[in-house]
Formats: C-alpha cells, structure tokens, sequence
C-alpha cells in the first residue's frame, strides 16, 4: 500500500480519494474548504494544513483542482509543490485543465527529475464515487508503470495517451466528441417528433441503424426515452452545461495552438454559450434540446 497526498476535495476529488482510503492507501488530504477535508477525515483520511504538509514523506501526490490557473499556482514556482518534493515522488494531477499548462507542470517536474502525469478523468461525479472513472494520461512510460498502480483504485480504463499534455488533448477531443453526437441525436430526434414519430421508436430504430452513438445508448436526451436519464428528470445533472462549456473552450484551445479548424466544434461550443447564457449553467448537458425546440 502506498502513502498519498491528495489536494482538491471537490465533487470528484472528494470521493476518489475516499476511494483510496478504502483500498487501503495511507491518505493525507488538503483542501482550502475545511468542510471538505473533514469529511475526508470522517472516512479515514488524515488532513494536513498545506498541500506542502500533506505531500511530506508520500509516495505519489495527486490533485484534483478546477482549471489550469489552480493546477500552476500548487505546482510552479520557487514556493510551489514541485520545488518541495522528493524525485522519488510520482505526481498525477486528475483536472480538466488547458493542455499548455499541463506541459508546462510536467516540463517544470522533469527538470527536476519528478515523474508528472495529467490524468483527467471521464465519467462523473457517481463514477468517482464507484471507483469506476476513465483516466487518460500524459507522461512518460515509467511513470505511466507507477501511476496505474494507484489509479486502478479509482477507476476501471487507463490509457496511456502519449507524453505530458496528452492526457489533456484526449480529454478535449472526447468530450468535443460528446458535444456534438449530444447535439447531432437531439436534432434528429427533434425532427422525428415533429414529423409524427414517437421518440421512443425512433431512438430504437437509430439504436439498431448506422445513427448508433453514446448520447443515443446510454444518455436519451428526450424526456421519457430512457427512465434514469436527466432528460426524464428535469434534466437535473448529471454532467452540466457550464463544465461541457469549459471543457468546449478547452478543445477549441488546442484546436487553435495546432491551427485546425474544426467547425463542427465551434458551432458546438456557440450553442452550448447561448444554452449557457440563457440560464441553463447547472443543468445536464442533454437540456441543448430544449435550445433546439425553442
Ligand atoms: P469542485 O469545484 O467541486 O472541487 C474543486 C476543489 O478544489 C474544491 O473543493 C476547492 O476548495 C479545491 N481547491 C481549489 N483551489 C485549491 C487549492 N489551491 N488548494 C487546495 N484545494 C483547492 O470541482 P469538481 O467538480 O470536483 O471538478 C474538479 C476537476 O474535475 C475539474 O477540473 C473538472 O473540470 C473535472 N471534472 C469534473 C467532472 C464533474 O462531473 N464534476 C467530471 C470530469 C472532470
């Protein structure tokens, strides 16, 4: 068993490092809210007062922060993490976060002789919660070794992308992926219902034909297709439409610094802004079909 620093009790963070408690890694966790770490202490954790303090003697320290500018301040810098760390430590940051920051953490940790991954996840806040997240990581093959070893108890697929920042390039293609199939099965599902079809036949029919694709399958975007979606739910999330928005401008961010133009991307990214600013933030991602009965 290993000793781990966990930094970043949010909605994922939290039960994933609960998750390593339970497969029996020594835990110590830090967090800014002190609401988060005690209820990491509540299931086994100890809770250090720094992230440096947590990271003291560990073995592998992992973060799961909100965007790339959380993920530079912890890291970088002569009063930053890696500064403080042994090389022997592995270091695996789980954020969604731009994919130059994340080269820009992994460059500063190789110099120093520390083995750095980006390891977004997909899959959410009831993945976490299950241990079965899809981690996609960024690194070199010695550490990607050492880092499955961790990540397997919190999640069941782990990839290895390619170097520092892949992980976060995968992570930007999928869900640019998402964004649009979500967008793509509400149309033709729309322009069934308004041509006499019942969704239900229509998403049954599609599911047996070439239109077969993740939103169709597991996540119906029509209200009563599918009883456990948030589509028969008041669209009550699941995956919400301010973190797709994040994630749309984290894509077109790569998109951009390779200079590929990906249109179906951008408009993607235009229809989940106008959903957004008409007051859908907090609700699931699946909702865009009400923008497109509207
Ligand atoms: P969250 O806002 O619930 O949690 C972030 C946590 O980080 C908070 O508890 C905050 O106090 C803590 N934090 C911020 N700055 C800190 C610092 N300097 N030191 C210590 N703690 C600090 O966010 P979340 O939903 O858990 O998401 C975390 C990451 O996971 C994001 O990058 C998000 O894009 C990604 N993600 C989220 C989901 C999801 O469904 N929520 C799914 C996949 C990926």
């Amino acid at each position: 068993m290993a000793k781990v620093a966990f930094i970043g009790l949010g909605n994922m963070g939290g039960p994933m490092a609960t998750n390593l408690v339970k497969a029996g890694h020594e835990v110590t966790v830090f967090d800014l809210s002190e609401a988060a770490c005690e209820q990491l202490r509540a299931a086994g954790a100890a809770v250090a007062e720094s992230a440096g303090a947590a990271a003291a003697g560990v073995d592998y320290v992992l973060s799961m922060l909100p965007a790339g500018k959380h993920v530079a301040a912890i890291y970088l810098g002569d009063e930053g993490l890696l500064a403080q760390l042994d090389a022997s430590i592995t270091v695996l940051d789980c954020s969604t976060i731009d994919a130059a920051t994340a080269r820009r953490v992994g460059e500063a940790a190789a110099e120093l002789g520390i083995g750095f991954m980006d390891s977004p996840v997909s899959g959410g806040v009831a993945a976490a919660a299950a241990g079965t997240l899809a981690f996609m990581c960024g690194g070199s093959a010695e550490t990607f070794a050492r880092a499955r070893l961790i990540l397997a108890d919190m999640g069941k697929n782990i990839f290895h992308a390619g170097p520092a920042g892949a992980g976060q390039v995968a992570k930007g293609c999928n869900n640019m992926l998402l964004a649009i199939h979500m967008i793509g099965t509400c149309e033709a599902l729309e322009m069934g219902a308004r041509n006499g079809l019942d969704p239900k036949v229509l998403s049954e029919i599609m599911l047996a034909s070439s239109g077969r694709n993740w939103s169709l399958e597991v996540y119906n975007p029509y209200p009563g297709v599918m009883e456990n979606a948030p589509a028969s739910n008041g669209y009550k999330p699941g995956f919400m439409v301010d973190l797709m928005v994040k994630d749309l401008g984290l894509a077109l961010e790569i998109a951009e610094q390779s200079s590929f133009n990906n249109p179906m991307g951008q408009l993607a990214q235009e229809l989940y802004r106008q959903h957004q600013q008409d007051g859908n933030g907090e609700r699931d991602f699946s909702s865009i079909l009400e923008k497109l009965r509207s």
